[in-house]
């Protein structure tokens, strides 16, 4: 078989702990053998974002946006343990957070459906995309202690000096808590764009929501830029597509996400977005089959697994023990990033390849061989668990028996 060969690098963002493991075997065995892989290689590991003081990750951020497609491994983001136990010289940034504020983009988070591993509803028979605006809300708020009898406004001064005051609330008769939060119409335009995009992309019906009954101009503002980018953008093409784009409010989105078979990309605010991506994934049974793709208003794609780098599987590797640890995320991660280069790059062989390689993941699960998260909530008749290692070659012999 003659590899696949590829005109345009991917980014290749490499990680740590047992993800970085994974991301070594997962090129060894199911990537390599089947692709001339060009790569524009940066390594996040913890030690290079050090030796770097983080440069590294402005400079994968930067390459995603010079050649438009990503593929990232899971990353530490340091807290004072790891200050610790890697001797840094500072606590770097999420290394997520630094590149979607240079990408300014949107995340996608869809859950990969496989017989046997049944939803907590069961009636959710595809996917539900949750689509989180990463900008601004109370992830960027100024709030403050209001000590008793304090009084709070809101002081808007405009470009030309105008004052423009609101009371908040005047704490007399007891103190309390008051916050400040913000957006803006180029971040919530640019929200409202990458969803319509991925929706035609994806051909799926989009569905957004807020509460603008009671935030009459905050969320307001939401509900109308979408409206507006709906009318003068996409109505026409949805339309084409038969897709359609669909308003509530969030309490109402709640109920009728529920009661649907998924199917569609949920389009939330920052916070509603925060929570129900953890509500979806959980719901459709293991963080470890949700796949993440960052979208950018200029239309950069950075592909990565929703979970974090399995450290206690990784300290049970170095310590030599057998691991179980789910790849499958990780795999989706490359087979999403290759198929988008096919795509843009008209590469078909790519394209094809990406496919077959979800089809394998897919059938060595419905074939019963899974790693131990799965196999704990699996309800196939017949399954066996087996190693980390051992999966990937399980999905390497099918992919081969796919393409040849
Ligand atoms: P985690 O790596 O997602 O793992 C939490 C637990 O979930 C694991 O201990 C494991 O449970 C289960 N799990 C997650 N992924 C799995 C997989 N692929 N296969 C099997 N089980 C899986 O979260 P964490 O332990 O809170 O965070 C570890 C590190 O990851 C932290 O340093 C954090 O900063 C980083 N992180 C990075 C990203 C990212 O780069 N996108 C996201 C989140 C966290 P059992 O132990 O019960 O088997
Ligand atoms: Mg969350």
């Amino acid at each position: 078989m003659k590899k696949i060969k590829m005109s345009t690098p991917i980014v290749e963002i490499d990680g740590d702990e047992m993800t970085r493991v994974i991301w070594g075997m997962a090129k060894d065995i199911l990537i390599q053998p089947y692709i001339e892989l060009k790569s524009e290689y940066y390594d996040l590991a913890l030690e290079k974002r050090e030796e770097t003081k983080d440069k590294i990750t402005i400079d994968a951020a930067n390459a995603i946006k010079k050649f438009g497609v990503g593929v990232k491994c899971a990353t530490i983001t340091p807290n004072a343990e790891r200050v610790w136990e890697y001797s840094l010289s500072e606590m770097y940034k999420s290394p997520n957070g630094t590149i979607r504020a240079i990408l300014d983009g949107t995340v996608f988070r869809s859950p990969i459906l496989v017989k046997g591993i049944v939803p907590f509803i069961p009636t959710w028979e595809k996917p539900i995309t949750i689509a989180r605006h990463a900008y601004g809300d109370i992830y960027k708020n100024a709030e403050l202690p209001a000590s008793d009898g304090a009084r709070a406004e809101l002081l808007l001064t405009e470009s030309n000096g105008n004052e423009n005051r609101m009371l908040i609330h005047d704490f007399r008769e007891t103190g309390g808590i008051i916050q400040g939060i913000h957006n803006t119409d180029k971040s919530i335009r640019s929200f409202a764009r990458a969803c319509f995009n991925f929706a035609l992309d994806t051909k799926q019906d989009l569905w957004f929501a807020t509460k603008d009954t009671i935030s009459k101009t905050y969320d307001r503002r939401f509900r109308d830029i979408f409206e507006v980018v709906y009318d003068d953008e996409y109505k026409n093409l949805m339309e084409e597509a038969g897709l359609e784009f669909f308003y509530t409010l969030i309490d109402d989105a709640v109920a009728r996400v529920i009661r649907s078979n998924g199917g569609f990309i949920w389009a939330c605010k920052n916070y509603d977005g925060d929570i129900m991506s953890d509500m979806i994934a959980t719901a459709y049974g293991s963080l470890a089959m949700m796949t993440s793709v960052l979208v950018s208003p200029d239309g950069t794609y950075e592909y990565e697994a929703a979970h974090g780098t399995v450290q206690k599987h990784y300290y049970n590797y170095l310590e030599g023990k057998s691991t179980s640890t789910n790849s499958v995320a990780t795999i989706f991660a490359w087979s999403g990033a290759l198929r988008k280069r096919g795509e843009l790059d008209g590469i078909h062989g790519l394209m094809n390849y990406a496919e077959k390689l979800e089809l394998a993941v897919v059938k060595t699960i419905e074939d019963g061989i899974m790693t131990g998260d799965l196999f704990s909530i699996s309800q196939a008749e017949k399954k066996e668990k087996v190693d980390t290692e051992t999966f990937l070659m399980e999905v390497g012999q099918r992919l081969h028996a796919f393409l040849i």
